[in-house]
């Protein structure tokens, strides 16, 4: 954090404020006003955890303090590598007592999908705001009670929506609330790449809950619905498989849905764990038009509107969420586009409905 001396020297300033003519000296004093940080352990120290640790690191608000795994070996290397103390290393099977454990604030779940809501729900019962990783649950339901016991604990529910915060997006999002397109009647989203490995457990129903939607489907249905700022009212879904083996009977491999929306406007998608390259967003509207391809990957986000492209430095994401995620439990930030296990809700509503709709092959009314 930096002190009053590096601002003044940063500013250009070699005096203290308080000899300045303008300055006021209880304004220049807020200059030292210390920032609470938000102490975090990570649950589940996989590829992702390990990406949000690194992430971390840099983050002005948010702290890695303590971890919870089923690896003893990961444990001592994170010890080691994080400076995390051995009074904050859990596992799965005594992370209940970290509601004595003073030290930590809040628990981020980057554990399988299935296991986000019986892990989600013990956090809060330890008293401890969680961050759950995409996609919140299996379904609505299963995000329906770890809102209800969130409420209950008195803890944040927060979703790692990274894209909710990255500045291209949040840019076009405020140019389509401000009618910059005019009326947005189309979105097209386009999510997907190639899964490898078929031992993962991605493609294990019980750990994953599905296939492709699950895992990357989730950013089209996300992404429609904060582009063009509306919740749908229908949807209808088709399912391709081209390899059974690889994808078995509830692991699908590639799903295209339609969305519609109250204000008209529809929206074409396609989850697919088959194709590479495959993270592009289409916005079009009365007036102009919004693009971004990558549009929900690590990053640089490429972003262009109808009157040229949308300039922004590239920050890892993560580092921006956990920054922006402390703000908003430390002091009650509100985010432009919500994080919160309501917002996760929403998604899980709309794959409950693609699912159905892929069964069924019906429309699928959301109201
Ligand atoms: P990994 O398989 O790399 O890591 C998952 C970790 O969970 C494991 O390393 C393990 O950690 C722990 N775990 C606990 N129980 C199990 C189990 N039964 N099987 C396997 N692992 C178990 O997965 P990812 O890190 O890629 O994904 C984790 C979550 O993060 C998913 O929900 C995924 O959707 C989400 N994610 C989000 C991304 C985003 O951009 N927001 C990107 C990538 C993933 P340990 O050994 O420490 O117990």
């Amino acid at each position: 954090m930096n002190s009053r001396r590096d601002f003044l020297q940063k500013a250009g300033l070699s005096t203290l404020a308080i000899s300045l003519p303008f300055a006021d000296p209880l304004s220049a004093m807020n200059f030292e006003k210390e920032e609470k940080v938000l102490r975090v352990a990570i649950m589940g120290l996989g590829s992702y955890g390990t990406r949000v640790a690194e992430a971390m690191k840099d983050s002005k608000r948010a702290k890695l303090v303590g971890v919870i795994s089923g690896t003893p070996s990961k444990i001592e290397t994170w010890k080691q590598k994080y400076g995390i103390p051995a009074k904050n290393c859990y596992t799965y099977d005594n992370y209940h007592q970290i509601k004595d454990n003073p030290d930590i604030d809040a628990v981020y779940v980057i554990t399988p999908n299935s296991l986000h809501k019986p892990h989600s729900i013990g956090v809060a019962k330890a008293g401890k705001h969680v961050i759950c990783e995409k996609p919140m649950a299996l379904n609505a339901e299963e995000g329906r009670e770890m809102i209800a016991a969130c409420k209950a604990a008195g803890v944040h529910l927060m979703v790692g929506y990274r894209m909710h915060f990255e500045a291209k997006t949040v840019e076009i999002v405020k140019r389509q609330r401000a009618g910059e397109f005019g009326k947005t009647l189309f979105f097209q989203g386009l999510s997907g790449f190639m899964i490898g490995d078929p031992t993962q457990w991605r493609l294990n129903r019980e750990l994953a809950g599905g296939g492709s939607m699950m895992d990357i489907g989730v950013y089209s249905i996300n992404g429609a619905r904060y582009m063009l700022g509306e919740e749908p009212i229908w949807v209808e879904a088709q399912e391709v498989k081209t390899d059974p083996v690889k994808f078995k009977q509830g692991v699908d491999e590639t799903i295209t849905f339609q969305m519609g929306f109250p204000s008209g406007a529809v929206a074409s998608c396609l989850s697919t764990y088959s194709m590479n390259n495959l993270d592009k967003f289409f916005l079009n509207g009365t007036k102009g038009f919004a693009e971004m391809q990558p549009s929900t990957g690590y990053g640089p986000i490429q972003a262009k509107t109808n009157k040229g492209p949308i300039e922004a430095e590239h920050i890892t994401h993560q580092t921006t969420q956990m920054d922006e995620m402390a703000a908003i439990i430390l002091d009650g930030k509100k985010p432009l586009i919500p994080v919160d296990g309501e917002e996760g809700l929403k998604d899980l509503v709309i794959v409950d409905a693609i699912y159905e709709a892929v069964r069924t092959g019906a429309r699928i009314s959301l109201i």
